[in-house]
């Protein structure tokens, strides 16, 4: 029997900041492993690596709010609270986000709800906790459509630049000549100017 890793690629996952309060900052993390696996109670899980500050911080504290990331997050978002560390750094620092009843920050933009949890169950699974929660609150805050992580593969983080063009520009009518070097004997096709009035695209 064989294992193709990239079978598992086509999971489907929503993107998500997940709040929480170390006691003296607000922080959250870019989290994609939220999932409602029980509804009578709610209950909801959310798995994160140990090495995330916010997985002790939620371990001791047993809250965390789970913001719901909508497709008009731009990739700012994911900088600021993906890409960086609250060990290190205040995430909020220079936002001014709304407080849901458990006293913990949610985004006051790029998000269509967010949902406050309650730690019951914590499984441990290595190198990830799993959370099992009750939902303690939860708002609808918009209409826009929860970020996929596809989505925000596809349209949200930044395509590597494509290789720029060799070439030369007639600076006369503005032809280019892809390709380099320009042959000396080359004539503008458009306006039959000679090499000498070509210069590189830069
Ligand atoms: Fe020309």
């Amino acid at each position: 029997m064989a294992v193709d890793n990239t079978a598992l690629f086509k999971i489907g996952y929503g993107l998500y900041v997940v709040t929480s309060n170390d006691g003296t900052k607000d922080n959250g993390f870019v989290c994609n492993t939220v999932c409602q696996v029980t509804n009578t109670p709610n209950r909801v899980a959310v798995t994160i690596n140990k090495q995330n500050y916010s997985h002790d911080t939620i371990k001791a504290t047993g809250k965390m709010n789970v913001c719901c990331l909508s497709t008009e997050a731009p990739f700012k978002v994911f900088e600021v609270f993906g890409f960086q560390s609250g060990r290190n750094v205040n995430k909020f620092e220079g936002c001014t986000p709304m407080r849901s009843s458990n006293g913990l920050v949610y985004l006051p933009k790029y998000i269509n709800s967010f949902i406050s949890l309650e730690v019951e169950q914590y499984i441990d699974l290595d190198t990830h906790g799993m959370f099992i929660c009750a939902v303690t609150e939860a708002e609808v805050l918009g209409t826009v459509e929860t970020m996929t992580y596809n989505y925000y593969q596809s349209n949200v983080k930044p395509k590597p630049q494509p290789a720029k063009k060799k070439g030369w520009v007639c600076k006369i009518c503005g032809y280019v000549y892809e390709g380099d070097p320009l042959p000396a004997d080359f004539i503008c096709p458009l306006c039959k100017h000679p090499a000498s009035d070509f210069e590189p695209l830069d």
